[in-house]
């Protein structure tokens, strides 16, 4: 794809906004994408999940490469982890991931960008769908320290993120994780499952969270905030 053929900025609108009115909504509707994407895709196994694999297989086309920050939009911070572009019509579409990323990091932006098509896949006609461009970047530093900020302020990317997380981290490995009588090596279960220490951190948070919406339990102090 050249580059005069990139979506400008403008061209990015009308995208459907997510409207859910908090966070576990989110959560829901995250993990049932997450789940249809591995039923889907055949990615059933429950040890590192491959989003690799379901890029392949929605026939999305990864590549890798340096970003440069001449590339960048003027206001976004001279680092990008990924970036996603949709062609109208054509039906191409591109993720790039920084190469210079550690591989968990690659994983996770690769399933974040896939998250955002998922969305909006779920939320846009066919016809709409193939008729829109998109084209977005993420940058990991962007986001807020507050979780519940983060979901008011880009609920797209709080979207995306949170597909990311169910996606990589499936509820029944957070939920094993989470026993109260298991000390968690955080540096060895997070190279296991082939994320990064935050990753499972804020998935753990994430798994707490639904619970205590739940009323079955209460998030641990360790968990508290993101
Ligand atoms: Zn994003």
């Amino acid at each position: 794809m050249t580059n005069d053929q990139l979506p400008t900025e403008k061209q990015l609108l009308p995208l459907p906004e997510p409207h859910f009115s908090n966070r576990i909504e989110l959560m829901k509707e995250a993990r049932t994408l997450a789940q249809r994407a591995w039923l889907e895709s055949g990615q059933v196994s429950d040890l590192c999940l491959n989003p690799a694999g379901l890029a392949e297989f929605y026939g999305y086309t990864l590549y890798e490469d340096e970003f440069n920050p001449a590339d960048l939009p003027p206001d976004s911070p001279l680092y990008a982890n990924s970036s996603l572009v949709k062609a109208a019509d054509s039906g191409l579409i591109e993720i790039t991931l920084e190469k210079r990323d550690p591989i968990p990091r690659q994983r996770f932006s690769m399933a974040h960008e896939i998250g955002h098509l998922m969305w909006f896949r779920e939320h846009m006609s066919k016809d709409e769908f193939r008729a829109t461009p998109i084209r977005v970047w993420r940058h990991a530093a962007n986001r807020p320290l507050d979780d519940e900020e983060y979901f008011r302020t880009n609920p797209h990317d709080y979207f995306a993120d949170m597909f990311a997380h169910m996606f990589l981290i499936p509820n029944s490995t957070a939920a094993r994780l989470a026993d109260p009588e298991l000390t968690i090596d955080f540096k060895l279960e997070a190279q296991r499952l082939k994320v990064s220490e935050e990753t499972l951190r804020n998935r753990l948070y994430y798994y707490y969270l639904e619970l205590a919406n739940s009323s079955i339990a209460t998030p641990p102090k360790d968990f508290a905030s993101v």
